[in-house]
């Protein structure tokens, strides 16, 4: 089934505007993931940023793109980049840096087989994906490329290796989109760093929240871990496969390196590809390290194996599925074990389902887990505080706020509403900012 047809149901208008910059989002206003955003002004220029979904069930698509020469995507989690093969149809170009290419085919691939296994449709096929792989033009951070009229680099983003801000000089005003930021430096990606812009455009997953100091929690999370393997434990901590698995690594390498430390899941191809582009790792010979030191689980008698480990990390991070189910099904029956999450844990996931009822969906089958559960924060995204600061440090004389709740996203309005002109855009809603009353 072929959610919709290029060029038929676009409500994209048919004209740019007449002056300034228009902002319309297909998907990512008002909400977190499903990012689609595409930016035009008089010149005609235009550039479609970031094609997500997002992975709910069913999962969540982006309004249909209008015909775009390019597209920058901001980094290789799926709900910026899973919709982004739909627009070879468009024969779109791809930017985006070297790793985010590089991850792209795991990413893809692994959301076309979830959506043949889930039954959900999906609007683009295996030759879509083909035809995607062979249209990136990957850049390194700093070096500036022409789109139309435009002049555009990517810079570090901070949130995981390889995930980009996006600097645009356009006649008008200079655009900073932040894409998923995170100003503390984490141990694979280096802080982002604001830019003085007209137009910021930021993501506000954390909009009025703030998190604990990350040392303490990698702390926490190290001595619980510590305690569990003391009890005769294992300890199972779900990660995504594209940044927090392999946070963890380099955490439990760097503070308790005696451990027997299993890896597995989708997390292991992907740090493969992270070592193929040293440049966007932070400390990229420690993580080369961590990764060496940790079993990779490459079948199924490793897997029976890891059972025993002190530590197993594996996809999925929100126990929606993955190898971190198979071993679930098999600890659960010794209460010394331990269930650590690693990450926020999504509305209809197992993982929440897991922390609020004790049971999870086991193969069909909403079974119980006695067993200790406990939760860490060790977000790859700036928090309230930290979104604010930046947003002052950009000065900007206008801000947009996406990738966001509606009570994030009226938490960090209330907070700047007084220095810089806020907007709250909507999807499907054209934005269109004149910056000539703000010279
Ligand atoms: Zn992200």
């Amino acid at each position: 089934m072929v959610l919709y047809t290029p060029g038929r149901t676009s409500t994209y208008p048919n004209t740019p505007p007449r002056e300034g910059i228009r902002l319309h989002f297909l998907g990512g206003a008002r909400e977190v993931g499903n990012v689609g955003c595409v930016i035009e002004d008089k010149t005609g220029t235009r550039l479609l940023i970031d094609y997500g979904l997002a992975p709910t069930k069913p999962p969540r698509y982006p309004s249909e793109a209008p015909f775009v020469e390019h597209a920058i995507i901001t980094h290789a989690h799926i709900d910026h980049i899973g919709m982004a093969p739909w627009l070879m149809a468009h024969e779109t170009r791809l930017h985006g840096t070297d790793l985010t290419a590089a991850v792209s085919e795991i990413m893809w691939s692994d959301t076309y087989k979830v959506s043949d296994i889930e039954g959900y449709p999906l609007a683009w096929d295996k030759r879509d994906l083909e035809t995607a792989l062979d249209s990136w033009i990957p850049h390194r951070f700093d070096e500036w490329f022409e789109i139309g009229e435009w002049r555009c680099r990517l810079l570090p983003a901070g949130h995981i290796p390889g995930a980009a801000m996006v600097e645009i000089e356009t006649p008008e005003a200079r655009i900073l989109w932040s894409g998923d930021i995170d100003t503390r430096d984490s141990p694979n990606a280096i802080a982002a760093s604001p830019i003085d812009c007209d137009l910021l455009c930021l993501e506000g997953t954390y909009g009025g929240r703030d998190h604990p100091n990350r040392g303490e929690e990698e702390k926490r999370l190290v001595s619980k871990v510590l305690e569990v393997v003391s009890r005769g434990g294992t300890a199972l901590v779900p990660a995504f496969a594209s940044g927090r698995g392999q946070d963890i690594l380099r955490i439990l390498h760097r503070e308790a390196p005696h451990l027997d430390v299993h890896y597995d899941g989708m997390g292991t191809r992907v740090t493969r590809e992270w070592l193929g582009c040293p440049d966007f790792i932070r400390d990229y010979e420690e993580m080369k390290a961590a990764f060496r030191w940790s079993r990779r689980v490459t079948g199924k008698s490793d897997r029976k194996k890891a059972l025993g480990a002190d530590v197993i990390v594996t996809t999925s991070g929100m126990l929606d599925g993955g190898p971190a189910i198979w071993y679930l099904n098999r600890l659960r029956h010794n209460s010394t074990n331990s269930i650590l999450l690693t990450g926020y844990q999504a509305e209809d996931s197992g993982g929440r389902k897991l922390l609020e009822t004790g049971t999870l969906n086991i193969y069909g089958n909403q079974t119980n887990i006695p067993l200790e559960i406990d939760k860490f924060n060790l977000s790859n995204h700036a928090d309230h505080s930290s979104l604010c600061r930046f947003a002052r440090d950009c000065k900007p004389s206008n801000l947009v706020i996406f990738h966001s709740d509606s009570s994030a996203a009226n938490a960090i309005t209330e907070e700047l509403a007084k220095e810089m002109q806020v907007h709250n855009p909507s999807n499907n809603d054209p934005l269109t900012i004149d910056f000539s009353q703000f010279e």
